[in-house]
């Protein structure tokens, strides 16, 4: 793959004495940014949103802020990130905070998608184009927030260059925003939160979708509201499962009484049936 031979210095970590040639003035980090120690996830109080059990989740939930994905949402994110692996791919985060008893946590359940890089540096920029798509798509979901962004980084690793640094900390710089970045290549997720006032790569939780995971019930209705023919297989199936197992439990219960009382009668025990006759 040609994009991993090709030098990036731009994706460097961020040396702020020396900014990358081809960048545009206004996206330059600011090395002499007032330090903002404030800018943290213990900031985040469990009343920024309200109370939510988390469903089922990959690994446990530790005390304190947490970032959880939803399944479906991860892999919407993949999935446009797959769509061009010679540039870099961008878009929103969307979601909500929510609390559970060990504290607060961010909910990413959507994303809005931006668009691609097209400039020949590949690098992820936020247009004024972009900003106005994405607006135009969040106000269709006013209970919803834009929590963060992600950005791919095809073949060359999880972490945030000088300038994704500089996106984080001017358009996403609310203590519980984060930022998302997925390496399509190495298959590979990165979550960067606020800790101090930097962005430091942080756990997170995957969260199952409701429902039987991998069965998207959207997909089982024909525009005309019938049934699929392919849900209309699965179901059949699952009956005829459903009869096999039922014949199964009944004949392994009929072995064992008939063996059972076999052996009963064999080894001299008188085995009358409850009812006399
Ligand atoms: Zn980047």
């Amino acid at each position: 793959m040609d994009v991993a031979e090709e030098p990036r210095p731009e994706h460097q970590p961020p040396e702020p004495d020396e900014p990358a040639p081809d960048q545009p003035a206004q996206v330059q980090p600011a090395p002499d940014r007032p330090e903002r120690p404030e800018l943290d996830i213990s900031r985040v109080e469990r009343d920024n949103g309200p109370m939510r059990v988390l469903r089922k989740v990959t690994s446990p939930r530790g005390e304190g802020f947490e970032v959880v994905i939803q399944r479906s949402a991860l892999e919407a994110i993949h999935a446009h990130g797959r769509e061009d692996t010679t540039v870099e791919i961008c878009g929103v985060l969307v979601g909500n905070l929510h609390h559970d008893r060990q504290g607060p946590y961010l909910l990413i359940d959507a994303h809005v998608p931006g668009e691609k890089a097209t400039s020949r540096g590949t690098q992820v920029t936020f247009t004024a184009e972009t900003w106005e798509g994405i607006q135009k798509e969040m106000e269709k979901h006013p209970d919803q927030k834009i929590v963060g962004w992600y950005h791919t980084h095809p073949g060359f690793g999880v972490f945030l260059s000088g300038m994704d640094l500089f996106i984080q900390d001017n358009f996403f710089n609310l203590p519980w925003q984060v930022a998302w970045v997925y390496d399509p290549i190495a298959e590979t997720d990165g979550a960067f939160v606020w800790r101090a006032g930097k962005s430091e790569k942080a756990d997170f939780l995957i969260e199952e979708n409701a429902g039987e995971r991998g069965h998207d019930f959207r997909k089982t209705l024909n525009p005309d509201g019938s049934l699929t023919s392919a849900e209309l297989r699965r179901l059949r199936g699952a009956s005829l499962r459903r009869v096999v197992r039922a014949v199964i439990v009944f004949m392994i219960f009929f072995l064992v009484a008939w063996f059972g009382l076999r052996w009963l009668t064999d080894h001299g025990y008188k085995v009358r049936w409850p009812i006399e006759r």
